[in-house]
């Protein structure tokens, strides 16, 4: 696919004509959220001045003209991951869905709310199957769904080179697996999990498959029913889009066999006062007021995205995530985390510099103007089986430019020898 032009892009993002500490900024934390760019600022301004109203109730213009640009912005956020509007779900973020989908398979193994027969119902001894690279959102959920059900959580362990070691994988995943909950791109390793080989895997299982799209999803292109994953999550932050919104995405099949999280007004049918009835879903999954300005301004980052075309974000990203690591591996005492060879990767590396603390990294970069996210990054286990308690992360978006690399790489060069480790 063509490259896009990021330079001429970067006009569309106010805040990349910053500076900072005097310094140009260069925005290498896009893994951690996305700038926005103003057709999103745009969109969620102009709905609160011009349509800001209840959706889904009220006969008054205002309240149909709100519901009718809430349900466009379901429609086509949906149509950026491949779905149907009712297989979306909208979220506070990806943490939010994962709790969700925890939550109602919760439900559903104590009996409350889905058909008896629900395959991924729980019960004491049945196996939950993560990897050890996820993020604390898709892993503390599921440690408390295995304390709650007497489930056993396992995991599908690292290899040195960041890739998930898929012997292991078959041996953990079996008869017992019900759930199989997996990152689709790490965001620490950045390389792409082999979704194919564990999703068979999965199916041959009888599993339920949960996916993590939080770092794909703003930068490749994704079709997750093509992916034939039964739930998945992504982050409207991270995707150009606003806070307070993300996506959960589900198999019709799934989702109408799913009962609720949580509960209220906007989900239900009837109610007396002794018990209620809910609607199908999406509506079943969106208890209460939801977020609708961040979801018309999410429509406006993926229509933006759409506009590029992700093949070519995508492409984009690889050119930087090439150079990234070829100049990191150049610089002495540097080392990084996932470098496997011939990985497919998105623009992301995290990495040690010997002999200097992450903190220390992050702050020498800050005072070049280039912001980077220093720390565990939400995976300490991950960091534990690499022997670390923290790291440095350099992630990209389409607006990052291959001298935004260069001038990180020559601040970087810098930092051994101003901390006085080495050369
Ligand atoms: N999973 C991954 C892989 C992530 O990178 C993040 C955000 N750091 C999350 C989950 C949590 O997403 P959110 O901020 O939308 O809750």
């Amino acid at each position: 696919p063509a490259l896009l032009d990021a330079d001429a892009l970067r006009a569309d993002f106010p805040i990349l004509g910053e500076r900072v500490n005097g310094e140009r900024l260069v925005y290498l934390d896009s893994g951690a959220t996305s700038q926005k760019p103003r057709a999103v600022i745009d969109a969620e301004v102009d709905f609160l001045t011009r349509a800001n109203s209840a959706v889904h109730r009220g006969a008054h213009t205002l309240a149909a003209e709100a519901t009718e640009l809430f349900e466009d912005a379901r429609a086509t956020v949906a149509g950026f991951v491949g779905a149907r509007p009712e297989q979306l779900v909208w979220t506070s973020g990806a943490t939010a869905g994962l709790n969700l989908v925890a939550y109602a398979i919760g439900n559903a193994s104590i009996g409350r709310g889905a058909p008896a027969s629900a395959p991924y119902a729980l019960r004491a001894g049945d196996e939950i199957v993560v990897t050890e690279s996820e993020h604390h959102a898709n892993l503390i959920p599921w440690q408390e769904l295995a304390a709650r059900t007497g489930a056993v959580l396992r995991h599908i362990p690292v290899r040195d080179d960041g890739t998930l070691d898929m012997d292991a994988a078959a041996a953990v995943i079996g008869d017992r697996t019900r759930v199989l909950a997996f990152t689709h791109v790490s965001n620490v390793l950045g390389i792409v999990n082999p979704v194919d080989q564990l999703v068979a895997l999965a199916r041959a299982a009888g599993a339920l498959t949960v996916l993590d799209a939080c770092q794909s999803a703003p930068h490749l292109p994704l079709d997750l029913p093509a992916l034939d994953v039964d739930l998945a999550v992504f982050s409207g932050h991270k995707t150009l889009g606003p806070y307070g919104i993300g996506g959960l995405y589900g198999r019709s099949a799934v989702l109408e066999s799913l009962p609720p999280f949580l509960t209220g007004g906007s989900m239900i049918t009837t109610v007396t006062l002794d018990e209620a009835s809910y609607l199908p879903p999406p509506q079943r999954f969106e208890a209460g007021t939801q977020p609708v300005s961040q979801a018309i301004g999410l429509a406006a980052a993926v229509r933006y995205l759409d506009g590029i075309g992700m093949d070519a974000v995508h492409a984009h990203e690889k050119a930087l995530e090439a150079r990234m690591g070829e100049g990191l591996r150049a610089i002495p005492g540097v080392r990084l985390l996932g470098d496997a060879a011939g990985a497919e990767r998105v623009g992301l590396w995290a990495f040690e510099v010997e002999g200097v603390h992450a903190h220390d990294v992050g702050q020498f970069l800050d005072a070049r103007g280039v912001a980077v996210r220093v720390g565990h990054h939400c995976a300490q286990p991950l960091h534990r089986r690499f022997g670390l308690t923290a790291s440095v992360r350099a992630s990209t978006q389409l607006y990052n430019t291959a001298d935004d690399v260069d001038v990180f790489l020559d601040a970087l060069s810098g930092v051994r020898s101003f901390f006085g480790a080495g050369a």
